[in-house]
């Protein structure tokens, strides 16, 4: 049996998130039926790329209003294609804004949700995701079968981009009525220092208290920089005003899983490793040989952060 999914695909600046194409692979594990829908100014672009990707049917919405995200007009349009296509499976990347959507969507259409997924199955009609709890020290599966429509967030990162393969573009139009609101976002200011946002960063450089002081997160900052990195914060540096809280990872911070995680002057305190210790390869540069974050590590690095940091950033700095 092939389950109808519909996945919402996310776009920024008009351009592809990477993210989306996650999306596909995780429909493609479930044997479903595939549409994917991308809502921007000027869709056709980012509606392309998909299909490439083996979107399958890629429903490109198209219109001024959808320039910048925006939940009552995205969640409204998104039902009308619920309404028309009648997905079994929604899905949808659980970033900002894939997350204060899909809450919408399954409210609106009386669906079940599952957050943050990091596993899929399907058996007959019954679907099953899976999602880390209690600071990732378990992993609850929910399984549902019948006809409820199920909206599920997928954790960026856990599941490869799909790779190349087959879809086609419908351009999709919708009622004009769809797209008034009484909220009009003008204009989104990227805050300077940041471009790289944490969750779907490939490599983070994370600092922690052993930086000493906030003078020195440049100097983690700067090898973040080298290697086109997000920056990342334990609590401890983030309590003490040396950085912003929407930098720290871990337990009460972020949850991220990049290709490449440094860990700089960070001791692995149980809280900020929940946050980190899925990363695919971790490199730990401590002074302290018995350091939790050792026992994590892929790479461990004994010694002063102060001497092998700079070191490393000239490094990177010279390609
Ligand atoms: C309910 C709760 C929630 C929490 N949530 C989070 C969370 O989300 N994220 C989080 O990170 N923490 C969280 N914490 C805090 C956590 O328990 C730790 O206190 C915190 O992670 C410690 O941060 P740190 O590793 O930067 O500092 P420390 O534990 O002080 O470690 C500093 C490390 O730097 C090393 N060091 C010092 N100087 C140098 C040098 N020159 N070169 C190299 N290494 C050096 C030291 O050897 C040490 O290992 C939470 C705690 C609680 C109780």
């Amino acid at each position: 049996m092939s389950i109808p999914i519909l996945a919402i695909a996310e776009q920024k600046d008009g351009k592809l998130a990477n993210v989306s194409l996650e999306l596909i692979t995780v429909a493609q594990k479930l044997g479903g039926e595939l549409t994917t829908a991308i809502l921007a100014e000027n869709a056709e672009g980012p509606a392309g790329e998909l299909a490439s990707h083996g979107g399958g049917k890629v429903l490109a919405v198209a219109n001024p209003a959808l320039k910048y995200y925006n939940d009552e007009v995205y969640a409204r349009v998104i039902t009308e294609l619920i309404r028309k296509y009648q997905p079994r499976v929604v899905l949808a990347s659980a970033t900002f804004y894939g997350k204060a959507l899909m809450a919408r969507l399954a409210a609106l259409n009386n669906g079940a949700m599952v957050s943050d997924i990091v596993g899929v199955k399907a058996d007959g009609d019954a679907v099953t995701f899976s999602r880390p709890a209690y600071g990732g020290n378990v992993i609850l599966s929910f399984s549902r079968a019948g006809d409820a429509v199920l909206f599920a967030t997928v954790r960026p990162k856990v599941f490869d981009e799909a790779g190349a393969g087959v879809g086609e573009v419908s351009v999709e139009s919708v009622d004009g009525g769809l797209f008034e609101s009484r909220m009009a976002v003008n204009e989104m200011v990227v805050e300077s220092g940041q471009s790289v946002n944490l969750t779907e960063a490939d490599i983070i450089v994370a600092a922690g208290r052993g930086i000493r002081a906030q003078d020195n997160v440049d100097v983690i900052k700067g090898l973040a920089n080298s290697l086109g990195a997000a920056f990342g914060a334990s609590r401890a540096i983030v309590d003490a005003g040396w950085t912003e809280y929407r930098h720290q990872v871990g337990q009460t911070g972020k949850t991220v899983n990049p290709k490449l995680y440094f860990a700089i002057g960070i001791s692995g305190a149980i809280q900020h490793l929940v946050g980190m210790q899925t990363s695919k390869t971790i490199v730990a540069i401590n002074r302290d040989k018995d350091a939790p974050i050792f026992k994590v590590a892929t790479f461990g690095i004994v010694g002063d952060l102060f001497e092998i940091v700079p070191a490393l950033t000239k490094r990177f700095q010279s390609g």
